[in-house]
């Protein structure tokens, strides 16, 4: 069995995994982040903790939402796990690399959820558009129960459409997305996040939470 592995596993293709002993009160927004290409550079099929090095400017937005006492939720997809490339135990290597990076910059998460389904997998992880996988909003929704967050003052940073796409579904208004450009998706406005410019808007919102 998964659990038995020590892996924070709530069923075969979903890591729950609480981080830290910080609480936080209910009715809290969060800061949804991306893994992937938005905290790390994406690598692409990360199972190396020794190649991981953190985006530039992320670590300063973690530690506003630290300071400001915002609970910090990374979502990230990880198909790599149901087409065989690597196991839940490189994943758990490659996160707790990307955790204590930007620990060292004092920038804290708080919760890890991650989706190892894909149609293209095998076995119990072969499951076309799984409701945990963005662009479905599942993982966002399942932190929100989790945390008891205001899900609508909620922001997420990610550097796909589908991340932005998994923020409105869950009834984000605000989203940034890396290297993108603004636009307006149902109810959720997305800013880009390319410059210094944009980065302190998102450093700004945070603190105005
Ligand atoms: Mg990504």
């Amino acid at each position: 069995m998964a659990e038995s592995e020590g892996f924070p596993l709530v069923e075969p293709g979903l890591w729950v995994e609480r981080v830290g002993d910080r609480s936080f009160p209910a009715g809290r927004p969060a800061l949804f982040l991306d893994r992937d290409g938005t905290i790390n550079l994406d690598t692409g099929y990360p199972d190396d903790p020794a190649q991981m090095a953190l985006r530039d400017g992320i670590a300063p937005v973690i530690a506003a939402a630290n300071q400001r006492g915002i609970p910090v939720v990374v979502v990230t997809n990880q198909s790599g796990i149901a087409r065989g490339y690597f196991g839940w135990d490189a994943f758990a290597r490659v996160n707790e690399r990307v955790v204590d990076l930007l620990g060292e910059k004092n920038a804290l998460v708080d919760m890890v959820l991650a989706c190892g389904y894909h149609e293209k997998g095998t076995g119990a992880l072969a499951v076309a558009d799984h409701p945990m996988r963005k662009p479905n909003p599942g993982m966002l929704l399942e932190a929100g129960r989790r945390l008891g967050l205001d899900l609508k003052r909620s922001l997420i940073v990610g550097d796909k459409p589908a991340d932005m796409e998994a923020g409105q579904r869950a009834g984000l208004e605000r989203g940034w997305l890396v290297e993108g450009k603004g636009s307006t998706m149902g109810g959720l406005s997305v800013l880009p996040l390319r410059d210094a410019a944009d980065l302190g808007g998102l450093l700004t919102a945070i603190r105005s939470l």
